[in-house]
């Protein structure tokens, strides 16, 4: 992706000579924001939490099975009738317990888009995060959330083949391992926080609905009222 020079006065990636800006990494993944990284784009966009979170964010709930007792792990009995009927609709097993991760990610949208991979330079409809514009520019460059930042640095170099598109990845050698280090302990302490707080006091707004996952495939919609019924507080 690519600063709007109109919008930011950020500094530009630093390896932006080798970036080719095709934008691919805004359009292929779900973008993590914890909340530490929400003022910063208010700022940015000059908006509400609210609307933000209402209008630019989704919830990304993924479930684990799991049979020991830790963090952010709840009974199925706690789930709600129709979440248990996705599960098995989907051929899956009801597990006495489940690890849910409640995330808040960027909205994707269906838009028109400035595709260059495989050699080739065209225009398309295609998913894209909702921040992506014309010509590939981020909307909140400077503020754009940690996981856009490290990409795609933030997985380690032996992940190399998982970015075949990505010109970077494939040319530089930058470790920035010690950063991706950081910014998982990061998201571990959003997990303990909402574990011991509940979703809905570390968000207060959050967005209405989203998407649901089990283990990494998508089963179907979920509403915030029954992601807070699966996690009721400890
Ligand atoms: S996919 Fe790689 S080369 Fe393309 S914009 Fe993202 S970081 Fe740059
Ligand atoms: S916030 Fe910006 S950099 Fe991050 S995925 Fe969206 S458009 Fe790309």
């Amino acid at each position: 992706m690519k600063k709007d020079t109109k919008l930011s006065n950020s500094i530009k990636k630093k390896e932006s000579n080798l970036c080719l800006e095709c934008g691919e990494c805004c359009k292929r993944y779900w973008i993590t924001v914890l909340p530490s990284e929400v003022d910063g784009i208010l700022k940015e966009l000059k908006i509400t939490k609210k609307k933000f979170l209402e209008g630019y964010c989704e919830l990304n709930v993924k479930i684990y099975p799991k049979s020991t007792i830790g963090v952010l792990t709840y009974p199925s009995t706690f789930f709600p009738k129709r979440i248990i009927r996705l599960i098995k609709k989907n051929s899956f097993h009801i597990a006495d317990s489940f690890f849910v991760v409640p995330q808040v990610v960027l909205k994707r949208e269906n838009k028109l888009t400035q595709t260059f991979f495989n050699n080739e330079n065209k225009k398309e409809f295609r998913k894209a995060c909702i921040f992506l514009e014309k010509n590939n520019f981020c909307k909140i460059y400077s503020k754009r959330p940690t996981p856009c930042k490290l990409f795609p640095f933030i997985a380690m170099p032996d992940l190399r083949e998982q970015y075949p598109f990505c010109k970077l990845f494939q040319t530089s050698q930058k470790d920035f391992s010690l950063e991706s280090k950081k910014y998982y302990s990061k998201i571990q302490k959003y997990f303990r926080e909402v574990d011991k707080k509940s979703f809905k006091s570390i968000w207060v707004n959050p967005p209405k609905s989203g998407e649901l996952f089990y283990s990494e495939t998508f089963i179907g919609k979920i509403s915030v009222e029954e992601l807070i019924e699966m996690m009721p507080k400890k």
